[in-house]
């Protein structure tokens, strides 16, 4: 009985979440999202995005997240995620220019977030990275809502 009922209740989660304001992100022992450009569709009110690291490194070794924030603060919160350290996700506690955020994950795992998009501005470009020290120029992305 317990495999039905969870069975059902994943038909019913997959049933709600509009393909199209959610996004499944891969990353793995490279410095690579498995997409670089998300393009959101207006209509949507919240944003889910799943990361998953395919990997077999540590995240202690290859930690990923997904970050969002302007283009213009991306430097600023890697910079003090440096600082906080990895016992922070390397993101700094209350970062009131982080977007949104995963945590830090490692090979084998994943997380998922779901936040509001009703305080973005359509038609902005903002940006995705991860924060991981050394990661942030190469991991980066664009999310725009339309
Ligand atoms: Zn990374």
């Amino acid at each position: 009985m317990r495999q039905v009922a969870l069975f059902v209740l994943f038909l019913s989660l997959s049933g709600l979440a509009n393909a199209q304001c959610a996004a499944r992100i891969e990353v793995g022992d490279a410095l690579k999202y498995s997409i670089t450009d998300i393009a959101v569709d207006g209509e949507c009110q919240d944003f889910s995005i799943e990361l998953v690291h395919t990997g077999s490194l540590p995240s202690i070794a290859m930690g990923h997240n997904w970050v969002l924030s302007t283009m213009d603060d991306v430097d600023p919160i890697a910079q003090a995620g440096i600082q906080a350290g990895a016992e922070n996700n390397y993101l700094s506690k209350d970062d009131g220019r982080v977007i949104a955020a995963t945590k830090l994950i490692g090979g084998g795992e994943q997380d998922k977030i779901t936040f509001s998009l009703t305080n973005l501005e359509k038609g902005k470009q903002y940006a995705f990275f991860c924060s991981f020290p050394g990661h942030t120029s190469m991991m980066r992305g664009t999310f725009v809502v339309g």
